[in-house]
Formats: C-alpha cells, sequence, structure tokens
C-alpha cells in the first residue's frame, strides 16, 4: 500500500518543524542515536482519522550556500515533487511578507492540492489576523497554533480530503520489490545495470504507477522483480537533488516502498557513518536487508580479505547481525549472479509463518534452558507466543508483566527463534503483551 504523502513549505520560523513534530509525535528511533546524527528528522509517518500518511518538513532541507529565497523555493519544489498534498505554512503574527509571496509563485505552477494554514494563532481573539492571507490566492485560510496544539484536525482534515483514492497495491503480492541504497558512488546505478543486463533477464514495460516512479520491474526464471528507484539512480540534475537530505528522503522513500533493501558499500573506502545511518533506515523500516559489498574488484586481496571485511562490517552494523553479505563487482560482473539467490532467500523469510506449536516448544525449551529474569523479586512468567504478521514476522509473547521482559532476555529469545526457524536476512519484532 502506497501512503499518500504531506508536505510541509514555508519561509524560516514559521512554525514547520513545530507542526511536523506534533503531527507526527515522539518516536524513539536507533537511526538518531548513532552518534554524528542530529535530532533532524524531516520525514515520518503520521496517521489521521484511520488515514495514515507520510509527512515532510521541507524546511530541513538545505540546499548548500545558496541565498535565502533560492533556498526556500528550492523546498518548496521538492514538495510539488514528493507530496500529493502540500500544507503552506505562514505566521498570522508577522502578516503577509514578501518571502511568504516567493513561495506562493512557486506554488501557482503545481495542480498539486495546496493547504493554506496560518500559524501561531494561539487563541480565539487572534483569529482575525488570518483574513490578510486570502490574498495569497489559496482559498481559506486554516488558523493553527503548533505550540498550543490547535487547529490540527482541521488542517489534517483537509489534507485527507485530497488524498488520493483507491489505495490498492502498487504490485502483486508475489512480486519481490527492492531498491539499493547508499552513499553517491557506491555503484548503485551500475549494480542495477549489472542485474538487469544478467542473461534472461526479461525486462518488461515500465508500470504506470501513480508516483511515476523509475521503477524496472523484470522476470528471472520466473520470478518477478521490481527494483525501486532509488535517490542517486534517478538523475534529474535539480539542484536539490545532490542534498544529503534530499538523498535520505529518497532513501527513506525507496524503502518504504521494498520489501528487501540492498545497502550498498564501497569497498574501496571502507564503512563510513553514513553507511551506517543509511542501513539504520532499513532495520528501522523492518524491511529485509542485504549488505552488498560492491568494486570488489578495485582492492588488493588474499584469501583473508573477504573475513576481514565481513568482520568490520559486523562490528559495525551490530543491528544488522542477520543481514547476509554479498561481495561482488559491477563493473566485471564477478559475482553478480550470487546477488539474485539472496534477495529471494531474504525475501521468504520476510514472509515467512512458522506453526504456534513450534514456536511454542522453541520458547519454552528456551525458557528452560535459560531460566526468565526476575526483578525487585517478581520473575518474568512467559505464557504463550505467537506470530501475529509477516514482512517482518511479528511475534507476541503473553507474560505476566512485560516490563520484566528486558532487552537482553527479549534478544535471547529471538536468538533461540532465529536458531530454530533461520530468518536469515530478516528483522524479526517480539512484543510482550500481559494476559493475567
Ligand atoms: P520553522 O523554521 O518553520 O521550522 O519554525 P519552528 O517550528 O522552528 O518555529 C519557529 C519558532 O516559532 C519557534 O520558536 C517556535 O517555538 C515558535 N512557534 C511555532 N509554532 C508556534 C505557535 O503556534 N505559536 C507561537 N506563539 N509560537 C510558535
Ligand atoms: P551511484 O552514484 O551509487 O549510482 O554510483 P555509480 O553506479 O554511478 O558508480 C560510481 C562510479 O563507480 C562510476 O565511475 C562507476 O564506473 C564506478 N563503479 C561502479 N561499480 C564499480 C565496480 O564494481 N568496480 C569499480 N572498480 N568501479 C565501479
Amino acid at each position: 500500500m502506497v501512503k499518500p504523502v504531506i508536505a510541509i513549505v514555508g519561509r524560516p520560523n514559521v512554525g514547520k518543524s513545530t507542526i511536523f513534530n506534533r503531527i507526527v509525535g515522539e518516536r524513539i528511533s536507533i537511526v538518531e542515536d548513532i552518534p554524528g546524527v542530529t535530532r533532524d528528522r524531516i520525514y515520518s509517518s503520521g496517521e489521521w482519522l484511520n488515514h495514515d500518511f507520510n509527512i515532510i518538513d521541507t524546511g530541513g532541507i538545505d540546499i548548500g550556500d545558496e541565498p535565502f529565497l533560492e533556498q526556500i523555493r528550492q523546498q518548496a519544489e521538492v514538495a510539488i515533487d514528493e507530496a500529493d498534498v502540500i500544507i503552506f505554512l505562514t505566521n498570522g503574527r508577522e502578516g503577509v511578507t514578501a518571502a511568504d509571496e516567493e513561495v506562493a509563485k512557486i506554488l501557482y505552477k503545481t495542480k498539486k492540492p495546496i493547504i493554506l494554514a496560518v500559524n501561531k494563532i494561539d487563541n480565539p481573539e487572534m483569529r482575525d489576523m488570518i483574513y490578510d492571507f486570502y490574498a495569497l490566492g489559496f482559498g481559506e485560510p486554516i488558523p493553527i497554533s503548533g505550540s498550543h496544539g490547535l487547529g490540527l484536525g482541521d488542517l489534517l482534515d483537509a489534507a485527507a480530503k485530497h488524498f488520493p483514492k483507491g489505495g490498492e497495491a502498487e504490485y502483486d503480492e508475489d512480486v519481490i520489490k527492492f531498491s539499493l541504497i547508499g552513499r553517491p558512488n557506491v555503484g548503485k546505478s551500475s549494480l542495477v545495470n549489472a542485474i538487469l543486463r544478467e542473461d534472461r533477464v526479461i525486462v518488461s514495460n515500465i508500470a504506470g504507477t501513480t508516483r511515476d516512479a523509475i521503477d524496472s520491474p523484470y522476470t528471472y526464471e520466473g520470478q518477478e522483480y521490481v527494483i525501486i528507484d532509488t535517490a542517486g539512480i534517478r538523475k534529474k540534475g535539480k539542484v536539490y537533488e545532490s542534498t544529503e537530505k534530499y538523498s535520505v528522503l529518497r532513501a527513506l522513500r525507496a524503502i518504504e516502498r521494498s520489501d528487501v533493501v540492498l545497502v550498498v558499500i564501497n569497498a574501496e573506502e571502507g564503512i563510513i557513518e553514513q553507511d551506517k545511518k543509511i542501513a539504520g533506515y532499513a532495520h528501522e523500516a523492518g524491511r529485509a536487508v542485504v549488505i552488498v559489498v560492491n568494486k570488489w574488484d578495485a582492492i588488493e586481496k588474499d584469501e583473508k580479505t573477504m573475513k576481514e571485511f565481513e568482520q568490520k562490517i559486523r562490528d559495525h552494523f551490530l543491528f544488522l547481525d542477520y543481514a547476509p553479505i554479498v561481495f561482488l563487482s559491477a563493473k566485471t560482473k564477478k559475482r553478480i549472479h550470487t546477488l539474485l539467490p539472496v534477495i529471494n532467500l531474504a525475501s521468504e523469510n520476510h514472509s515467512m509463518r512458522v506453526e504456534t506449536s513450534v514456536l511454542n516448544d522453541i520458547i519454552m525449551d528456551a525458557v528452560a534452558m535459560n531460566p526468565t529474569p526476575t526483578d525487585k523479586g517478581k520473575r518474568l512468567k512467559i505464557y504463550y507466543a505467537t506470530q501475529v504478521a509477516v514482512k517482518p514476522p511479528t511475534f507476541v509473547i503473553f507474560v505476566n508483566e512485560p516490563e520484566l521482559l528486558h532487552f537482553s532476555y527479549e534478544r535471547f529469545l529471538e536468538n533461540r527463534i532465529r536458531d530454530a526457524f533461520g530468518f536469515e536476512g530478516t528483522p524479526i519484532k517480539i512484543y510482550a503483551r500481559e494476559r493475567k
């Protein structure tokens, strides 16, 4: 299912990030725990009256050294390119400014629905301040207050009216959708070309997807695949394309549409912080993950090199211990053929369902081997476990008190489940739920 996308645009200080945070709420993310990553989320999911959507804070896209007006123009362009509905945010306390008019000028060019919101209307007496904003030409302005959380329901109602209808899946359930993510120049486009040129690959016409994404559907040995368009592969030559935030945004959107994410690393350069951050996004999204070390032709090797590189990856990506690693070269095509079987395996495991009785045998054996932890004199009791979802496999364990299931014991159970069922390539989720 493809979620609709809302983008917030507007000049600095009108309250874009305040509104964004209000709408998405607080969420703990591993990516933000990685050192060197600031609290700079600009893309997240939200929910309003049974509508799931994604939202972009375009204010967080920093376009290098461009002058102020050019920055906000570019941000409005991103909104036009990426969103289904645009929220044009202004500041009621300051009235219409020249910068608001600049944003409006860019937005006139699109047919996409635009909702004009006037922020910082912190109490009903201030409502009169919205009338100036009719002059921007986007119809009735909606008064809101980000800091007081007022009017956000009306705002989201207005946005939801414009969400695209339908909501059916883009591709059939049994098509394997995968994307390649990684820093610029790791070889993503070369790899896509190498995969598509493999013998017997039949590339079908590009499907008319809702968002004119540049996906590459193909069939190999009877299995249908779609390579999902990714930042850095689609090269349109727009100014904002080369900014880091925009490439993260594109990567997140590709991840979301994928079953399997290939995290591509450049063997020549080794692993850097940004690789970890990118890999973190794939893990958090609950997608199957394969680590691809590209440019394996370009380095000096002996019989230990691969093992050493693998260890380095394991040390850096602790949270991706389930991800298989493939070493290859897009340039020489060496070992390219090893990739698809691994993608197939990861995809299969991502949607694997296990039998409840077998699962419970495994859990009970685990508990017999390593007794459940105690806390303040209370012992965790596990009654029963069941798999509640696939993609990724998700388990609920019914216990006496969920807080007693500490991270380390959960990790132990996860490892037992993995040993028993072999969920290679996919994250699995475990939730504890109380049962009296
Ligand atoms: P952005 O640059 O558009 O992302 O704006 P921010 O979200 O960073 O907000 C700019 C400033 O306006 C901050 O100091 C916020 O606390 C303040 N602000 C945001 N929303 C409101 C509001 O509804 N009322 C008032 N009075 N201040 C607000
Ligand atoms: P992207 O930005 O991740 O899509 O990377 P590209 O596919 O554009 O590749 C970046 C550069 O790396 C190009 O000059 C490629 O020719 C080169 N390259 C890609 N794959 C390989 C490889 O396997 N080995 C070597 N030696 N160079 C490669």
